[in-house]
């Protein structure tokens, strides 16, 4: 065989285990569908910014050998992320904190003000275990907030009401009573200089790529050509959807190229209110401080619901879609020469660092 290794997928896991494969000797051959490498984290220079082309990402991880691990590839800033949520006319730090917590009430000062404030509102769900989104939501911060800064851009981003949402989904959000508007706990935290995409360059570096190539136009080939294939596409994708198809949600992005020096202040606000469509609006230079540039990029970020042909974003995590997952986890274990990892090919809500911890565990294990 011509490969030890054949990698479906130029993504973050897929550059991980081809480099790490690569180190201990192994040859190896990354494909991708797409023109680009690096995945949903590639990064355009557009008019000298650096435009985070799927989404907005930012790196922040509690590992230290995962952060030591992406230093070791490029130097990275001191971006902390501090979004801004709008709800019509009014602008509120985010995530929850005493910053947003003593604009939201004029009386609130300290911790304390704000705890009375929230423990008063928290009332009405004293006899209620949550078992939906907005319950959690009222019972975590309170009715207000809920109302101004989760209701609506949680309905538009899953395209369903709070109440017929699993709670999970807004555990990861933070509430703090210090004055700190950084959205993340993680201990490091910053973006690549430079862009993501030369930083998966850097890791793919020595190793043959081959772009615009699909693992299903010639999947009996590719099989063939190395010892076990590395496969980071969709799970239900490489069974021919034999047992249905996972859902997904998807985004439309809508960039715009402006002829003005800085835009709306700050990379990332959200729109958290139903009276526009999109939930968010990034400001790319942000993200690396650059306030000179005489451009500025912005993209609006529209939910949307996923239809064939669309990129698959966001995993649908209820039990009809969790099921369903598993089922097709026990056929992959059938798959002796194939290892499934990443996001898409785990049905996984994966953050980047926990993407590059699972690489590391799969080849601890193998080599
Ligand atoms: P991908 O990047 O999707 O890579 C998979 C690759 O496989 C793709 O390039 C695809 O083209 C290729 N492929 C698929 N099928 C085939 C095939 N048949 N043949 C050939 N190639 C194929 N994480 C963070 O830590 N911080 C953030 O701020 C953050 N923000 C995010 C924002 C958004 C909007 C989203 C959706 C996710 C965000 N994430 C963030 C998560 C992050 O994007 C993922 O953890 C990461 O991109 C996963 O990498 P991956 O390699 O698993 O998947
Ligand atoms: N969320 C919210 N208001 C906000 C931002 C987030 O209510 O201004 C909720 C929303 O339910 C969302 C969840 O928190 O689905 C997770 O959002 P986050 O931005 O952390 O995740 P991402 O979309 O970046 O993966």
């Amino acid at each position: 065989m011509k490969y030890d290794y054949l990698i479906v997928g130029a993504g973050l896991f897929g550059a991980t285990f081809a480099n790490l494969a690569k180190k201990k000797g192994n040859k190896v051959l990354v494909i991708d569908k797409r023109d680009h490498i690096a995945g949903n984290i590639y990064t355009e220079n557009i008019e000298g910014i650096n435009v985070h082309k799927y989404g907005a990402h930012i790196f922040h991880t509690d590992y230290k050998d995962v952060w030591d691990y992406v230093n070791s590839f490029s130097e990275f800033n001191r971006y902390t992320n501090s979004p801004i949520a709008r709800f019509n006319d009014e602008i509120y730090n985010l995530p929850f904190n005493m910053n947003t917590f003593s604009k939201i009430w004029s009386d609130v000062f300290t911790p304390e003000d704000a705890k009375i404030k929230i423990e008063e509102e928290k009332k009405e769900m004293q006899d209620i275990t949550p078992n939906n989104l907005e319950e959690q939501a009222i019972s975590l911060v309170g009715r207000t907030i809920y109302e101004k800064l989760i209701k609506g851009y949680t309905e538009k981003q899953w395209n369903r009401k709070c109440k017929e949402l699993p709670s999970f989904i807004i555990k990861r959000l933070p509430v703090r009573f210090t004055y700190d508007n950084n959205y993340f706990n993680d201990k490091y935290q910053g973006i690549p200089i430079g862009g993501y995409t030369k930083l998966v360059e850097k890791m793919l570096n020595g190793i043959e790529i081959r772009l615009n190539t699909n693992f299903f136009d010639n999947i009996e080939e590719y099989k063939t050509m190395a010892k076990k294939i590395i496969y980071t596409g969709p799970l239900d994708e490489y069974f021919n959807y034999s047992l249905g198809k996972l859902e997904w949600r998807s985004l439309r992005f809508e960039n715009q190229i402006l002829n003005e020096v800085n835009y709306q202040g700050n990379a990332v606000v959200n729109y958290t209110g139903h009276e526009v469509e999109y939930t968010r609006v990034i400001e790319h230079k942000h993200f690396e401080f650059d306030t000179t540039s005489p451009k500025t990029v912005i993209t609006y970020e529209f939910p949307i619901d996923f239809e064939d042909g669309m990129e698959k974003y966001y995993t649908i995590n209820d039990d009809k879609n969790n099921e369903l997952a598993e089922k097709y986890r026990e056929l992959s274990k059938k798959e002796e020469n194939v290892i499934f990892g990443g996001r898409l090919a785990e049905y996984k809500y994966y953050d980047m660092d926990d993407v590059i911890k699972s690489a590391f565990e799969i080849t601890k294990n193998l080599f």
